[in-house]
C-alpha cells in the first residue's frame, strides 16, 4: 500500500511499527520534518551505489561531492541520537542499487513499513514506485518540503496552453510567495529588471575571489578509486572545494550576499578567461542537494539588500530572486508535466556527434576551450558559459541531445536531470521545440565577443566569417538558419534574422554554407 504526503508530527510520534526510511544523496534536508523528533522506531539508510555513479560518466567532484555530503548527514544524524544505516560503496553487502539494498534489509531486520521523499529525478520515482509493489510490507511517500510548487503546479498553471512563458510563472510565484511585491504590484512598479544585468566585465576589473572551503576528501576518492567507475575532470582531495555539509553551504550563502551580491546582476551575463565564478553564487549544489532551501536562500538575499540598499541595487537582487523563485521552480514543471516524453525529444532532428574536444577543452576556440577546461578543473560553468559557448556551439554543430545531455548530466556538480535535462534539451538544444525558450539561443561571434573576453586571445578572428581563421560561430549561424528554416522562419522573435539572410548576396550566403559545411566535417579539429 503507497500513502503519499502524510507528513504531520502527529503521525510520527504514534509509529510503532518499525519504519525505515530511505534518505537519497539529494535529500539531505535537516530541516525536513521527518528529523523533528528522535524516533527509535524509525531507521534511515543512506547508500552509495553503483546504479548512481554509472548511470552517467559523472565528474570526480560530483560523485565526491555527493558522497562526502550524505556521509556528514549521515554522522550528524547520528550525533542527534537517530538510528541510521550507511551502505558505503565497497561493503561487501552492498547489491549497489536501491531495490535490492532495501529489500534485503527489510528481511534482515524485520521493518514493517518503508518509507521515502518523493524522488526528483523520473528514473529513481519510478524504481522506487515498483519497488514498494514488490514489498509485501506497508509504504509511505512522503513530500520533501524543499520546493515551492508540487510537482502538478506549473501544468495546472498553464492547463491548455502550448507555450510557457517563464515570465508568467514567475509573477505568479512572486504573488504567490508575497516575494518582493507591494499589496498586489510587484516592488518598483516593474517585475524584471533582466535589461539592467547584461553588462560586460571591465578590462581591469577583478572580481572578488571565490570562497572555496578545504574539505579533506581522501579516504571518499580513495573508496572510489578502488572500484571501475569511470569518471571525468580532476580534483584536489586535500582541497575539495564545495560544501559539503549545511554549515559550509550556509557560509557560502552568506558569503555570496555579502561580497557577490551588490554585482551579481550587473555580470550576471558577463564570461573572462580571468575568473570562473564571477559574482555567481555557486549555490546550485547545495540546493539541489537540499543542504540550503530555496526560499531560505531567497530570503537571505532580500534581507541583505534591505539592510545596504545603497550598495545593492534592486535589479541584483530581482535578477537573483529570479533564477530562484523562476527559473527554477519553472524547469522542475516542466520536467514533471513533460517527462519521459522530454527525454526522446529532438525537434531539429539532430545527429551528430559531440566533438570530442568536450571531454579535453582541446581545441583552438578560447571561448570553447576556456569553458570546458573550466568545468573540467572545477565541476562548474556560470548560466551563460553553459548556455552560450558551450550550448550554443553544440545546437549549431547539430550534435545530437542525447550527447549534449550526457555532457551536461556528466560534467557538473549540480547536474540532476530535473534541472539539467529541462535547461539542455529545452532551453539550450531547442529540443522540445520551444516549450522552454520561445527561440533557439544560437549567435555568432558578435554577442560572444560583446559579453566576454575571449576572442581577443583566440587562434580565430571574430569579424571573419569566411576563409582562414574565420570564427566558426559566424558560418555555422548562418548555417544554422539556412538548414531549419522551414521550422523556424515562421517564429516571430527571429522573422528578422530570416529577412537579413535572405537580403544577403548570394555569392555570400554560398561562401557562408561552404565555410560551415567545412567546419562541420572537421569539428574534430577546429
Ligand atoms: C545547458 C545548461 C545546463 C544546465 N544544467 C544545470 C544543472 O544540471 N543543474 C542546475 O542546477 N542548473 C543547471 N543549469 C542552470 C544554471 O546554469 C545553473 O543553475 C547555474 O549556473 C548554477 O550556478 P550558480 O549556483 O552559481 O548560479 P547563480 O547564477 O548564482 O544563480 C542562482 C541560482 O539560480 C538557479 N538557477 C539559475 N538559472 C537557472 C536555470 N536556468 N534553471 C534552474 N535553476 C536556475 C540555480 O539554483 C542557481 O544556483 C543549466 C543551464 C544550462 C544552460
Ligand atoms: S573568435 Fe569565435 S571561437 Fe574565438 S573566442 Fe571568439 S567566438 Fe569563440
Amino acid at each position: 500500500m503507497i500513502n503519499v504526503g502524510v507528513t504531520t508530527k502527529a503521525k510520527i510520534k504514534m509509529r510503532s511499527n518499525k519504519t525505515l526510511r530511505l534518505i537519497l544523496g539529494d535529500q539531505l534536508n535537516s530541516q525536513h520534518s521527518w528529523f523533528a523528533v528522535i524516533d527509535k522506531s524509525v531507521t534511515y539508510v543512506l547508500m552509495e551505489l553503483r546504479s548512481e555513479t554509472d548511470y552517467a560518466t559523472h565528474h570526480i567532484q560530483k560523485i565526491v561531492g555527493f558522497f562526502a555530503a550524505m556521509q556528514n548527514f549521515a554522522l550528524e544524524l547520528l550525533e542527534k541520537k537517530h538510528s541510521v544505516i550507511f551502505i558505503s560503496l565497497n561493503d561487501a553487502s552492498n547489491k549497489q542499487n536501491f531495490e535490492e539494498n532495501i529489500i534485503q534489509l527489510v528481511n534482515e531486520h524485520g521493518f514493517e513499513c518503508f518509507e521515502y521523499q518523493l524522488p526528483d529525478e523520473y528514473r529513481l520515482d519510478k524504481h522506487l514506485k515498483n519497488l514498494c509493489n514488490i514489498l509485501t510490507i506497508e509504504s509511505n511517500i512522503f513530500d520533501t518540503e524543499h520546493f515551492l510548487t508540487t510537482r502538478e503546479e506549473l501544468g495546472d498553471f498553464f492547463k491548455g496552453k502550448k507555450v510557457f512563458l517563464m515570465e508568467s510563472f514567475y509573477r505568479y510565484m512572486r504573488k504567490k510567495h508575497l516575494v518582493l511585491m507591494q499589496g498586489s504590484d510587484p516592488l518598483t512598479g516593474q517585475w524584471n529588471f533582466d535589461k539592467d544585468n547584461r553588462k560586460k566585465l571591465p578590462a581591469n576589473h577583478k572580481c572578488t575571489a571565490p570562497l572555496i572551503f578545504e574539505n579533506d576528501i581522501t579516504k571518499t576518492l580513495n573508496e572510489i578509486e578502488k572500484t571501475s567507475v569511470k569518471t571525468i575532470g580532476s580534483i584536489n582531495a586535500k582541497q575539495f572545494i564545495w560544501p559539503i555539509n549545511r554549515l559550509q553551504s550556509l557560509k557560502l550563502l552568506a558569503f555570496f550576499i555579502e561580497e557577490c551580491l551588490p554585482l551579481f546582476g550587473t555580470y550576471e551575463d558577463a564570461m573572462t578567461q580571468n575568473e570562473w565564478s564571477l559574482y555567481h553564487s555557486r549555490l546550485s549544489f547545495s540546493m539541489n542537494t537540499k543542504m540550503l532551501s530555496p526560499l531560505e536562500v531567497i530570503n537571505a538575499a532580500i534581507l541583505e539588500w534591505k539592510k545596504r540598499p545603497a550598495e545593492i541595487s534592486y535589479n541584483q537582487v530581482e535578477g537573483f530572486v529570479r533564477q530562484i523563485l523562476g527559473w527554477r521552480e519553472f524547469m522542475r514543471g516542466v520536467y514533471w508535466l513533460k517527462m519521459p516524453e522530454f527525454g526522446r525529444m529532438n525537434y531539429l532532428n539532430h545527429t551528430e556527434k559531440l566533438p570530442d574536444w568536450y571531454w579535453t577543452g582541446e581545441t583552438k576556440m578560447k571561448c570553447l576551450s576556456h569553458t570546458i577546461k573550466q568545468s573540467l578543473e572545477f565541476a562548474y560553468a556560470h548560466h551563460i558559459q553553459r548556455l552560450m559557448i558551450t550550448g550554443n556551439f553544440a545546437l549549431l554543430a547539430g550534435v545530437h541531445p542525447d550527447e549534449v545531455d550526457k555532457w551536461y548530466l556528466g560534467v557538473y556538480i549540480d547536474a540532476l536531470e530535473w534541472v539539467e535535462i529541462t535547461n539542455t534539451r529545452g532551453m539550450s538544444q531547442y529540443a522540445d521545440g520551444g516549450i522552454i525558450g520561445s527561440k533557439p539561443y544560437v549567435s555568432s561571434a558578435a554577442y560572444i565577443d560583446k559579453m566576454s573576453h575571449y576572442c581577443g586571445s583566440c587562434f580565430y578572428k571574430k569579424a571573419i566569417k569566411t576563409g582562414d581563421k574565420a570564427c566558426p560561430f559566424n558560418s555555422l549561424y548562418w548555417n544554422f538558419f539556412d538548414k531549419h528554416e522551414n521550422k523556424l522562419t515562421k517564429n516571430p522573435r527571429i522573422g528578422m534574422m530570416y529577412n537579413v539572410w535572405k537580403r544577403m548576396e548570394p555569392k555570400i550566403k554560398a561562401d557562408l554554407l561552404q565555410q560551415a559545411e567545412y567546419y562541420l566535417t572537421n569539428l574534430n579539429s577546429l
